[in-house]
């Protein structure tokens, strides 16, 4: 075997295509394989799929896997084709170790899209020795492929979650299939237009508006009115996550104004006051319980928290609803403004943080799902547009099928 057949055995190549020669420049470090094919060869018509001869040729570039630390290059005469039928007319025919418009192979692209799974889109670009606006565009089309594909006609819980994409300057809203635990549509904005594209994006996949029964966000008059506005048969729970999120935010703002008063009193407070008394350490305990003698505003202020954790451990609805009440007539008397603005939030969405003990879709699960966003935003560290940043959620949460050349 000499050379050229091993590499056209090594590569796929097969007839009409074959390797023609091979050039090895040390001092480049670089590896052409000079591809053609035998005069007289018929190519595949593009259009009616009938054989067809060359008539002209055009020379491509496409970079290839490392030969060891030699970058590859394959190289071919591309022919046009004027094929018999003559409402075909001359076209370009595709190879079959590149996709068009490409100029990596393959078995490239299939690397790439290894890599980016596991690194910074950057830090694989480095490694690959491409600008990283290439690897970018090489995800973006396996993304918008693989979605292409996807079927939503059985989505009907949905969660929606607003992240900021960089120093809270552009917005992205993403959807998430509460039951399959995967990210359906990623769009920039955090208005309520950004629910009506998710619904657009669901009919595109089979799914259906009608089909969706529940609706869990944050308490965001944009989601709210967008859910209200084009998705007619879902229950709104608000998710507790965020709810407790806004009385964490409320006690922090509480101790923050009584350790400038009280700063003796409140030293070595400051995590003690987010954990539960469950995981508070032997000291952070003393401290708390000293501060209740105190009578410190925090003090109250920690235990509404807990008060309002609580609520969500009632064994029913009709159970939980009792609880809220009381937490409510408890914050809205405690003469702490922090906390009187949170029981005012509590009761302007009453309906929809009880709904959570119908649904039950759980605080849990949409912090697992931030994770991954979180996650997805540090390996697109420099992604340059929200778009990039959408496409790296949905290859990390997205559980889409990229069908990869291997
Ligand atoms: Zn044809």
């Amino acid at each position: 075997m000499n050379p050229e057949s091993l590499f056209a055995v090594a590569l796929g190549i097969t007839p009409p295509w074959e390797v023609e020669g091979i050039e090895f420049s040390k001092e480049n470090k670089r590896l052409d394989i000079k591809i053609g094919f035998s005069r007289g060869a018929t190519f595949t018509c593009p259009v009616c799929g009938a054989a067809a001869p060359a008539y002209d040729t055009k020379e491509k570039t496409w970079r290839h896997l490392n030969f060891f630390q030699y970058e590859a290059y394959l190289t071919a005469r591309v022919p046009r084709v004027k094929c018999l039928n003559t409402d075909c007319g001359v076209k370009r025919v595709s190879v079959p170790w590149a996709r068009p418009g490409s100029g990596f192979t393959l078995l490239f692209e299939a690397l790439v899209m290894t890599l980016v799974r596991e690194m910074p889109v950057k830090v694989a670009a480095a490694l690959l020795g491409e600008h990283d606006t290439r690897i970018w565009r090489i995800l973006d089309h396996y993304v918008q492929i693989a979605r292409a594909q996807v079927d939503h006609s059985d989505v009907q819980r949905v969660g929606m979650d607003e992240t900021s994409a960089r120093r809270g300057q552009d917005y992205v809203t993403f959807f998430f299939d509460m039951d399959q635990r995967r990210l359906l549509f990623g769009i920039e904005g955090k208005d309520h237009e950004t629910v009506k594209a998710f619904t657009e994006d669901l009919t595109a996949h089979n799914g259906s508006a009608e089909n969706v029964t529940d609706a869990s966000l944050d308490m965001s008059k944009a989601f709210i009115k967008g859910v209200r506005e084009v998705l007619p048969n879902a229950e709104i729970t608000f998710d507790p996550f965020h709810l407790i999120k806004h009385m964490n935010d409320a006690l922090s703002k509480v101790r923050a104004e009584e350790a400038k008063l009280f700063p003796e009193q409140m030293k070595g407070s400051r995590y003690a006051f987010l954990k539960n008394p469950e995981n508070l350490t032997e000291k952070q305990d003393e401290i708390l319980t000293r501060l209740c003698n105190y009578r410190l505003k925090t003090a109250r202020a920690y235990l509404l928290k807990l008060a309002l954790q609580d609520v969500y451990f009632a064994d029913n609805r009709e159970n939980g609803e009792s609880r809220l009440k009381g937490w409510y007539n408890w914050a809205i008397r405690s003469q702490i403004d922090q906390v009187r603005k949170v029981a005012k939030t509590v009761k302007n969405h009453w309906n929809g943080i009880l709904a959570w003990f119908d649904s039950k879709l759980t605080n849990g699960f949409i912090e697992a799902i931030n994770g991954l966003i979180q996650s997805a935003k540090r390996r697109a560290r420099g992604y340059r547009s929200t778009k990039n940043l959408i496409n790296m959620a949905y290859l990390i949460a997205g559980k889409l099928d990229f069908r990869l050349p291997t």
